[in-house]
């Protein structure tokens, strides 16, 4: 007990001295105190409404008037909306205490999850986590995995390394076509397991990157197919 409070006591003045040394401001409103405040992030948990990846309308899980190769998808929100920035802030600014922030908002958005379940990323070009030092979707997937009490594996490989940047929507379709493999040493796993995946992938462009995924999960035998993303574009 009284090594525990010791412990305690340690954790609470290791804090203190790192806040002094290297203060952490909120990315959204300056607020001393962590990466992400907590009224920032309460705001983005309750302004979070779902809406079909594909037309943009609000759904509960799945949208009745488009025809996609998954079955359910979860959204935090839009790009041009605060969980846009944070996307951002993360994946480009090397804000890396933002990763267990990001989990908490999708964790707070998301339906329980059977243990399972498999949470794949899907994969950043290695030139690009080269250059971040950080594979962002890699990260986010193993901690939200922690965190529901899954698995995180990856499912999907890159197949070449062309940046979709730039890109219009026709080309970045016909790039998505061709950007993925099946990581074939994992899919007999995940198969064993009972096949079911939570797609995950931080900012949708044209959507075109998550259908072409989930097609070939589909194609591979993988039958219950459930999306998550932080930000799709208006
Ligand atoms: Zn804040
Ligand atoms: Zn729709």
């Amino acid at each position: 007990m009284v090594a525990l409070r010791g412990k305690i006591r340690q954790n609470v003045s290791m804090e203190r001295l790192f806040d002094l040394i290297m203060p952490e401001y909120c990315v959204i409103c300056g607020a001393r105190g962590r990466a992400l405040c907590d009224a920032c992030q309460q705001e983005i948990i309750e302004e979070s409404s779902n809406f079909c990846l594909e037309c943009g309308n609000f759904i509960v899980d799945n949208c009745h008037d488009c025809r996609l190769p998954y079955q359910k998808s979860y959204a935090v929100g839009f790009r041009d909306e605060t969980i846009g920035a944070i996307a951002e802030k993360f994946k480009f600014s090397k804000k890396r205490s933002l990763a267990h922030h990001i989990v908490d908002i999708l964790v707070s958005i998301l339906p329980d999850f059977s243990p399972d379940v498999v949470i794949v990323p899907v994969p950043t070009i290695k030139k690009h986590v080269r250059v971040r030092g950080l594979d962002h979707t890699k990260k986010i997937a193993k901690k939200l995995a922690k965190a529901k009490k899954c698995q995180s594996l990856p499912l999907i490989l890159r197949a070449n390394d062309s940046v979709q940047v730039g890109a219009n929507a026709k080309q970045r379709l016909e790039q998505a076509k061709k950007a993925f493999k099946i990581n074939e040493k994992v899919l007999k796993k995940v198969l064993d397991d009972g096949g079911e995946v939570v797609l995950y992938d931080d900012i949708s462009t044209t959507g075109s990157t998550i259908k072409e995924c989930a097609k070939l999960l589909k194609k591979s035998g993988i039958k219950h197919i459930s999306v998550a993303i932080l930000a799709k574009n208006r």
